[in-house]
């Protein structure tokens, strides 16, 4: 058994990370294993977690399983969980409640994985009272998920397997995408920031890049495969290239992507700390990096951004926003805004709505602080009250709301260009899709559109999102 030790996965050490090519094996046996069974995946939190299940979907496919989209159905039942808030426990710990009926009346396996299973109180909870959970895997497991599985079906006892270290990069994956037309490109794993709210650079391991060349031909073969859009991802992607001692950046990085020709590049999620000048000199030179920054603020009190440890003040993030919106001709800026951080005072919550009023962002993911065990922050007095929290984000979500609104409302008989990726899940015989600066818009039009990115008039304009129709 390999359980996971938050102290442990807390050090960085100078160990060479190596490029390993040849990691992912499935035998002949454990082909077989999915022979006439179904899997359904159930993932948590964010876009990292959503392309860490297009790698597991496609290991059990190679291990012959079939996805299903009913958890009924399902013969193998796996969670990919999410540790970054308190809620997303609450949900996955419910569903459990669901699963652990089925397992008992039919014969099912269920596995659990992602960022939970990397902290050592959760794991110790599945250990004890779980104990008909058949598996557990971490983030740096996943590549040996058909020895896990194998153990599990064969021992028919609790298999656990949660490296705290972070391994190598591992090259090679399988995918299985959920999009034709739009791909998730991993360009680097793991964090090395340590603010004082976020588990993640615990969950996920030290800072490791891959390198560039095995990033571009991936982009590459997605044209050949007829992607239009691509999205580089990682914790904090302006890092990029800082532990790989070859001196290569995001600012190279970005440029080499662009070159490939790929109609749209997006990328997240990034440090306002690490947003230097190259970068936005190449955003604004070429027309298929998409004028969309996700640029996360958590407060807008330099106190508070202190003690969270972000390494910038409030002049800092509002400086380098006016300078995108200066050279990034028609960008769009989205955030992230924590109310009620230990300490936070009404005067500091009044910075933070002063912000949202000089910004003005297109939108906003807000949250109230959630503790997490292990973090320094959840060790810091938490003297906000639970109502004066509450009250806190909806008087900034009020905020937020509006400018996304008035923000919207600029696009009212505008001409916009829209990649259509799906069927619309609001709207009848309409398809959705997204504009360059990400505004999600409802177009009535036909199927022979999809995957293809269109001229649309945008003809009606709500908060969250727009209606348009196909200019010819
Ligand atoms: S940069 Fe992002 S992922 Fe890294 S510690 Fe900070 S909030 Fe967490």
């Amino acid at each position: 058994m390999n359980t996971p030790d938050l102290k442990e996965a807390r050090r960085r050490t100078n160990n060479k990370v190596s490029i390993k090519e040849n990691e992912y094996k499935v035998t002949d046996k454990q082909r077989k294993i999915g022979l006439n069974k179904k899997y359904y995946i159930k993932t948590y939190g964010c876009q990292m977690n959503e392309h860490d299940s297009e790698n597991i979907s496609a290991i059990l496919n190679d291990m012959n399983f079939t996805k299903t989209e009913s958890l009924e159905d399902a013969d193998l039942i796996i969670l990919n969980t999410c540790a970054i808030r308190e809620n997303a426990h609450n949900k996955v710990f419910g569903l459990l409640g669901r699963i652990k009926h089925l397992r008992q009346t039919k014969n099912i396996m269920v596995g659990f994985g992602g960022c939970m299973a990397q902290e050592e109180v959760i794991v110790e909870e599945i250990t004890n009272k779980y104990k008909w959970i058949d598996f557990v895997f971490g983030t740096h497991n996943i590549v040996n998920l058909p020895n896990v599985i194998e153990k599990a079906y064969d021992n028919k006892k609790q298999e656990v397997e949660v490296f705290s270290c972070e391994g190598d990069v591992i090259e090679n994956i399988p995918v299985k995408r959920d999009s034709k037309y739009k791909a998730w490109v991993n360009i680097m794993y793991g964090c090395d920031k340590f603010c004082t709210y976020c588990i993640v650079p615990y969950t996920r391991g030290k800072q490791r890049s891959r390198l560039p060349e095995y990033i571009i031909n991936e982009v590459k073969d997605l044209i050949k495969d007829g992607y239009q859009e691509v999205t580089l991802l990682g914790q904090n992607v302006n890092a990029y290239g800082k532990d790989l001692g070859i001196n290569y950046t995001m600012a190279n990085l970005l440029e080499d992507v662009a070159k490939t020709g790929i109609n749209r590049i997006r990328f997240v999620t990034s440090h306002p700390w690490d947003f230097n000048d190259d970068m936005i000199d190449i955003i604004s030179k070429y027309d298929n990096i998409m004028p969309y920054i996700h640029l996360p603020i958590q407060s807008g009190s330099s106190k508070i951004l202190k003690l969270m440890g972000r390494r910038y003040t409030k002049e800092e993030y509002l400086n380098l926003f006016k300078k995108l919106k200066e050279k990034i001709p028609n960008v769009s800026i989205t955030t992230d805004i924590i109310v009620g951080f230990p300490g936070e005072t009404e005067e500091d919550f009044q910075d933070t709505l002063d912000v949202v009023d000089a910004c003005k962002y297109d939108s906003a993911f807000t949250f109230i602080f959630s503790p997490r065990v292990g973090t320094p922050a959840s060790k810091m007095e938490d003297n906000v009250s639970l109502e004066e929290k509450e009250s806190r984000l909806q008087r900034l979500n009020q905020l937020i709301n509006k400018y996304s609104k008035e923000n919207n409302d600029k696009y009212l008989n505008k001409v916009v260009p829209v990649l259509l990726e799906d069927y619309s899940s609001k709207k009848k015989d309409c398809l959705k899709g997204y504009t360059d600066t990400m505004k999600l818009v409802n177009v009535k039009a036909d199927d022979i559109y999809l995957g293809k990115i269109v001229n649309v008039k945008i003809t009606s304009v709500k908060t969250w999102s727009m209606d348009g129709e196909i200019v010819k």
